[in-house]
């Protein structure tokens, strides 16, 4: 019988979501959305010392604007709960025990001192690693070299301890990479990880195998960071006994910089000028505001099909996706090797497409946004109407702001060199004449205002392509723009003509 898909997304909450996260949740819920599977959503928050306020909710709020939903986990519920690995305490410790009394694992009361002068011993000796391994472990504090007496005194002390796994000495370990292919490592190059720390919670290590094997995960899809571990991890599953239910692992790409050298980081990203993260991270720590691909003006359709294809390809040449698309075609085994190359102006390009599709009414929505940020307002038809004509011409919203300052304000300057080559005498005619065939007209819109023009030019005798950059500059003050009819009728008849007058006052024929 096939095995039911199940995948877990296991972020650790030690600050913002960083983008490379969001594609690993991305390709997770890709796969169980195909295989009518199952999207876990578990918070490995074991390491206290790392915990960060507020970002497990930022990670929940990120998702879910992404349109990631998950079926199970935080802030969902589900038949493994609790799915916060800190609340999963006593499981852990069960199965350390386990390994404990199966000889697999072992008590260990090195000091921080201690382990240091061992590294350092190791250092001056010459030795390539400096590890707690099946050698060195000899030589040190732990249940292996004390006496059943020393340990016991100890514990009864409440001297720290930890425990850690008793990797054998000489043994082949192999894991079968959905993307990698076979992974070979020998066990002498494995440390004895520790299992349980001191404070009583699990390492990663030990609470992501058990977590993993309890919750049924069907595939682990993660980072390539997580490569390395994964051997140590097939010696836990063995240890424990789970050795047949181990999942199928698939370890994603690196995200590369924008130049193809070495993985993106966040000061890369905060200099040049795009964001890492998927949405605003106020740092509680450093009080640093980092701006979010979401309130920079990407919107989630854009962003899935870009980090989709950030580390997989079709196989063919599309490259639009909706998420409905990327279910249908998805596959692991359409995962690359090879990093992939960070290129922001590939995910602005999706972005326009994506602004494109979207109705005048929804953007519409946006643009009063941003027309507030900059104490601006406008009414909602109008707002539409300025959308339905910026809407080919821009990547953001804001960039409708930015570009068309002159729906709201008359031109204070004129572009130059367009007035240089523009405005001429011919132009100068139309333009004085218009304006006074503009105030007959009854109804004022864009046909109007259009045949009105072209009258306007037939009287005086000069064709209208001919003057047409001259009106836009005189109604704009630049020299290029969406349909200037619309922006006359998105403007209105009056301050149509106050600015035709204010150009033919105010420029001059050179
Ligand atoms: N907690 C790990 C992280 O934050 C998860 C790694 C895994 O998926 O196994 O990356």
């Amino acid at each position: 019988m096939k095995k039911e898909v199940r995948v877990r997304f296991a972020p650790s909450p030690t600050g913002a979501l960083h983008i490379g996260g969001v594609r690993t949740a991305l390709y997770n819920y890709l796969l169980a959305r195909q295989q009518g599977g199952t999207m876990i959503l578990r918070i490995e928050d074991t390491d206290q010392t790392r915990f960060v306020p507020g970002a497990e909710a930022y990670i929940i709020e990120s998702l879910k604007w992404a349109g990631i939903t998950i079926d199970e986990g935080v802030g969902v519920g589900g038949p493994h709960a609790p799915y916060r690995q800190s609340e999963r305490k006593e499981i852990y410790a069960k199965y350390a025990k386990q390994l404990i009394e199966q000889g697999d694992a072992y008590y260990a009361f090195d000091t921080e001192e201690e382990l240091e002068q061992m590294r350092e011993r190791l250092k001056a000796a010459g030795a390539e690693q400096q590890q707690y391994n099946s050698i060195t472990r000899m030589q040190m504090r732990n249940s292996l070299t004390l006496s059943a007496e020393e340990v016991n005194k100890l514990m009864q002390d409440g001297v720290p301890y930890v425990i850690r796994l008793k990797v054998p000495r000489k043994e082949e370990i192999r894991l079968n990479d959905l993307i990698r292919g076979w992974v070979m490592v020998h066990s002498s190059q494995i440390d004895d990880k520790v299992l349980m720390k001191s404070d009583g919670m699990p390492t990663y290590h030990l609470a992501n195998v058990v977590d993993d094997y309890l919750m049924k995960i069907s595939h682990v899809i993660r980072g390539e960071e997580w490569l390395p571990s994964a051997p140590f991890h097939v010696l836990v599953y063995k240890f424990l006994g789970w050795e047949n239910e181990m999942p199928q692992f698939a370890h994603l790409p690196l995200l590369l910089k924008p130049t193809g050298d070495g993985k993106l980081s966040k000061r890369d990203a905060d200099q040049m000028g795009f964001p890492i993260f998927p949405m605003n991270w106020n740092d509680p720590k450093t009080g640093e505001l980092a701006k979010g691909y979401k309130e920079s003006g990407y919107l989630p359709e854009a962003l899935i099909n870009f980090l989709a294809l950030l580390g997989w390809n079709p196989g063919n040449d599309q490259e639009l996706f909706s998420m409905d698309e990327l279910i249908q075609a998805f596959s692991l085994e359409r995962i690359n090797k090879a990093g992939a190359r960070f290129d922001i102006q590939k995910a602005q390009w999706f972005n326009q497409h994506y602004l494109r599709q979207q109705s005048n009414e929804v953007l519409a929505k946006a643009y009063l946004e941003v027309l507030l940020q900059h104490k601006q307002t406008c009414e909602v038809a109008k707002a539409e109407k300025i959308m339905s004509i910026m809407k080919e011409r821009i990547t953001f919203v804001k960039d409708a702001w930015e570009n068309g300052k002159f729906f709201f304000f008359t031109p204070e300057q004129y572009d130059v060199a367009i007035a240089a080559k523009k405005w001429n005498t011919d132009a100068v005619k139309v333009i004085s004449e218009y304006p006074k065939e503009l105030t007959a007209t009854e109804v004022f819109d864009a046909t109007t205002a259009k045949a009105t023009l072209e009258n306007t030019c037939a009287q005086v005798g000069i064709g209208s392509g001919k003057i047409m950059q001259a009106l836009r500059l005189a109604l704009t003050g630049v020299g290029a723009g969406p349909d200037l009819m619309m922006i006359m009728e998105i403007i209105g008849k009056e301050e149509s003509i106050l600015r035709l007058q204010k150009a033919i006052a105010t420029l001059t024929v050179s």
